[in-house]
C-alpha cells in the first residue's frame, strides 16, 4: 500500500462535517491518467465555503478539499504529459466532486492540467491561483466586449480580495484607469501600489440603490454580487460591460433591467471552473505577460498547509488581503 498525507473532509449521518489531517491510500484516489506530487495549493473563497460547510460546495464524501494545486507529474499515460512536467490545476470540480489539492498527491484527467507557465514558479502560480486566473478571465471578458482604456475608468469591487487584487494589477498594467471599491480604508496604500487611481468606500455600493444612477465607470469587474453588483450596473456608462464572477456579499441580484435596456450595458458572466482549455491557456498567457514577481510578492503571504482550516474561516470573514499560498511539500 502506498500512502500520502492529506486533509480529508467527512460527514456523519446528521450531515455534520469534520476535517482531519490523515493518511490516505493512493489506491483510493479518483480516476485520472496523470498523478501529481502536489507542492503548493492556496486558499480561495470557495475553499473557505467547502471547509467550513457554510455552502454546499462539497458533493462527494469523503473529500480532499483544495480547488487548485501546482506540482510535478509522477505518473502519466496522457498524451503530451510526461513524468517531471510542472503543471497547474484550477477547478473542474476538484475539491468539490473530485479529490482536491490539500494533499501530497492528486490524480486527475490530463486534460484538466495546464503547463506551469515558464514565467512562474509553482508557488507563484498558486499566488495567482483560481482567484487570479478568474481575474484574468474577467479582464478578457471586458476586452472581448470591446472595452478599452479610452472608455473611462474601470471599477474593481472586493478590491483587496484575491480576484480584486489581481484584477487591479492586470487592468493597471494594460493602461486602464482603475477605481477600486473596498471596505478596508487602511489598505489604500496597498491598492495604490497595485495601480488603483481612486478609491470608493464599498458602503456606497452595498446598500439597496436606485435602478439607475450617475454614469461613473466605463466597465467593472465585480466579485461581490448582490446590491453591490446591482449598484455597479446602475453606475455603468452607456454601452459599458460588467464582468461578474463572485458573491462575497451575496448570490442575489436585486436590481432592475434599466441599465440593460436604457444604457445598453452588458453583464458578462465569468466561470473559471468549467472554462474550456483554450480560454484557460489564454488567461494564463495574459497573467504570465502582465504580472511581475514584485506584484505577486506584494499580494502574497505564504503559509504551511496545516494553517488551511484557520485560513478558511479568515477568508469568509474578509480577513485576508490578496492571496495566500499554501506549502504542501
Ligand atoms: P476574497 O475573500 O479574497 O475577496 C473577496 C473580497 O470581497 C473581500 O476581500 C472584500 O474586499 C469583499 N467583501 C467581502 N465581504 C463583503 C461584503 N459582505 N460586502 C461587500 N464586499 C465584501 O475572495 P476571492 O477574491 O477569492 O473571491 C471573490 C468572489 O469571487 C467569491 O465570491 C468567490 O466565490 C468568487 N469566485 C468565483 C469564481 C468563478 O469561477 N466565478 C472563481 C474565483 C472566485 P474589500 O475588503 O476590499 O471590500
Amino acid at each position: 500500500m502506498t500512502t500520502f498525507d492529506a486533509f480529508v473532509l467527512t460527514r456523519d449521518d446528521d450531515r455534520r462535517q469534520s476535517l482531519a489531517w490523515t493518511t490516505f491510500d493512493e489506491a483510493d484516489l479518483m480516476e485520472g491518467d496523470v498523478k501529481v506530487a502536489v507542492s503548493h495549493s492556496t486558499v480561495n473563497y470557495k475553499d473557505g465555503l467547502a471547509i467550513t460547510g457554510s455552502s454546499p460546495v462539497v458533493r462527494r464524501w469523503p473529500m480532499i478539499p483544495g480547488i487548485d494545486f501546482a506540482g510535478t507529474v509522477t505518473e502519466s499515460t496522457h498524451d503530451g504529459i510526461a513524468v517531471g512536467d510542472a503543471v497547474v490545476l484550477n477547478g473542474w470540480g476538484v475539491g468539490e466532486t473530485h479529490l482536491g489539492g490539500y494533499a501530497q498527491r492528486a490524480r486527475v484527467p490530463g486534460e484538466w492540467l495546464v503547463p506551469l507557465p515558464q514565467a512562474f514558479t509553482p508557488a507563484q502560480s498558486m499566488a495567482i491561483g483560481t482567484a487570479g486566473y478568474t481575474a484574468a478571465l474577467c479582464v478578457q471578458a471586458l476586452e472581448r466586449n470591446g472595452v478599452t482604456p479610452d472608455d473611462g475608468p474601470v471599477l474593481v469591487t472586493g478590491a483587496t480580495g484575491g480576484v480584486g487584487s489581481v484584477a487591479v494589477a492586470l487592468l493597471a498594467t494594460a493602461g486602464y484607469e482603475v477605481v477600486v471599491s473596498t471596505g478596508k480604508a487602511d489598505e489604500a496604500g496597498y491598492l495604490k501600489e497595485l495601480g488603483a487611481a481612486d478609491i470608493v468606500d464599498r458602503a456606497e455600493l452595498s446598500e439597496p440603490g436606485r435602478p439607475m444612477g450617475k454614469e461613473r465607470w466605463g466597465a467593472a469587474v465585480d466579485s461581490v454580487g448582490s446590491h453591490t453588483l446591482a449598484n455597479v450596473l446602475a453606475g455603468t456608462r452607456y454601452g459599458g460591460t460588467v464582468a461578474a464572477c463572485g458573491l462575497a456579499q451575496g448570490m442575489d441580484l436585486p436590481g432592475s433591467v434599466a441599465p440593460f435596456i436604457l444604457r445598453g450595458v452588458t453583464l458578462a458572466g465569468v466561470d473559471s471552473v468549467m472554462a474550456p482549455r483554450p480560454v484557460r491557456l489564454d488567461a494564463w498567457a495574459r497573467l504570465a505577460r502582465d504580472l511581475t514577481p514584485a506584484t505577486l510578492d506584494a499580494i502574497t503571504e505564504t503559509r504551511p498547509l496545516a494553517d488551511a482550516p484557520a485560513l478558511a474561516t479568515d477568508i469568509l470573514a474578509g480577513r485576508i488581503r490578496g492571496r495566500v499560498v499554501l506549502e504542501v511539500a
